[in-house]
């Protein structure tokens, strides 16, 4: 008999954590290796928030919250879905949990069995499909490439659309592509998805203020599918909390109930000393992101410039986010020292060894012609892994 339950075997290991997991282990072995493979702000927490979390603790705040988030918690985030996204979710449609990833999950778990199909856009976040397979629902792909800026047409989705299609999940400003939908293209898709009225809709906006080009919009604001729309942020990157694991859902009532029910059985609430964190990062003025969104900016464009420099890297200028997501196909067939590149994953493992650079192949993100990388770094690091990238490719024959 099989010791491990078939959904081990079925699910892949994450690849964001387990390139961050190989570049660690080698920095301990003394290696000198720049970690562009997480997405991971480097900025501190605001003080502010820190101080609350503190606050918190002193004040003895140590005790079970809601499964979903104690009730002020939640009328904040309700308020704060009002004030940034013109989203209407009341305090009885927030779930509050231990960061977006499980948002998702939950949500993915409340809609989706056996046999059901996802839709998802690809390029897509990595743990989507690892999701949807937990769920043991289907994936269906709809691509989109570098030439759209890795946006897809209303039309692709309603091709996509099968009987069984429950479900509609995509993010925006989308991990890997820093791609942003306008408020004209989420409204190209909502009219596609308002003529069918069983399908929900995922909306992942967790990078929200890490956006370029002005405000985010959301699709949760259109009023022909607003009802069916799950809305999905977090902590980790606006506010630099990656470790305090906080995420929260606004979602249609009989959604956020089924959450609140299997996080429930899971894993109760979220600390609550990160609630206390959250409410205070609820109340604060967006503006108190806006420098690290200018950092990131300009890191973007500093980087933006140092691809151009290499002949064999094709990318867009991502809008949000911080990653690139190039493709690199120029150099499959190529090979340095008996290595023969054959793809991103080979890129990638090459890249690692020969420039000590730590990157993700883009299969794990849907496409293999692609790597990302995240610029969530300093400028000197991203300068020298730049310079070192150009180095290790121009090796390549
Ligand atoms: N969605 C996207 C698109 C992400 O990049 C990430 C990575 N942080 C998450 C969700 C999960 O974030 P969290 O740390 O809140 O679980
Ligand atoms: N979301 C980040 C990334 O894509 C963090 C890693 C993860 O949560 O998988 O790199």
């Amino acid at each position: 008999m099989e010791i491990l339950a078939a959904r081990v075997s079925r699910l892949s290991e994450s690849q964001t954590l387990a390139m961050a997991r190989r570049s660690r282990e080698l920095k301990a072995k003394g290696v000198d290796v720049i970690s562009l493979s997480l997405g991971e702000p480097d900025f501190h927490t605001p003080d502010v928030i820190k101080e609350a979390a503190k606050k918190a603790i002193d004040d003895n705040f140590s005790y079970y919250t809601h499964v979903c988030g104690y009730l002020e918690l939640r009328q904040a985030i309700s308020k704060k879905f009002k004030r940034d996204n013109n989203l209407d979710y009341d305090a009885e449609q927030i779930v509050v949990s231990t960061g977006a990833k499980q948002s998702i999950a939950n949500a993915v778990l409340s809609i989706i069995g056996p046999g059901d199909d996802v839709v998802i856009p690809s390029p897509y976040w990595v743990s989507y499909l690892e999701i949807v397979k937990l769920a043991e629902g289907n994936c269906v792909l709809v691509k989109a490439g570098i030439e759209n800026d890795f946006k897809v047409k209303p039309e692709q989705i309603r091709a996509a659309i099968t009987p069984k299609t429950k479900l509609f999940l995509f993010s925006s400003p989308c991990n890997p592509t820093g791609s942003v939908y306008s408020k004209q293209e989420l409204e190209a898709i909502a009219a596609v998805l308002a003529e069918y009225p069983n399908i929900y809709i995922i909306a992942d906006e967790i990078y929200e203020h890490i956006n370029f080009i002005g405000k985010s919009e959301s699709i949760g604001t259109i009023p022909s599918v607003k009802d069916r729309v799950i809305t999905i942020n977090g902590l980790s990157k606006a506010f630099a909390m990656t470790g305090w694991r906080v995420g929260y859902m606004g979602a249609p009532k009989e959604i956020a109930k089924a959450c609140d029910k299997i996080q429930g059985q899971i894993t109760s609430a979220t600390s609550s000393i990160s609630q206390k964190a959250c409410e205070t990062a609820m109340q604060l003025d967006p503006s108190i992101t806006f420098p690290m969104r200018d950092t990131f900016k300009k890191r973007r464009d500093l980087v933006y410039k140092m691809i151009q420099d290499i002949s064999g890297m094709k990318t867009n200028l991502p809008d949000g986010a911080f990653y690139f997501f190039p493709e690199v196909s120029y150099y499959f067939g190529k090979s340095y020292n008996g290595t023969v590149i054959n793809n991103g994953t080979d890129l990638c493992l090459y890249l690692l060894d020969n420039a000590k650079v730590a990157l993700v192949p883009g299969a794990a993100f849907g496409d293999d012609n692609y790597v990302r990388f995240s610029y969530a770094t300093s400028e000197d690091l991203l300068v020298k892994a730049m310079n070192r990238l150009k180095e290790s490719l121009a090796l390549l024959k």
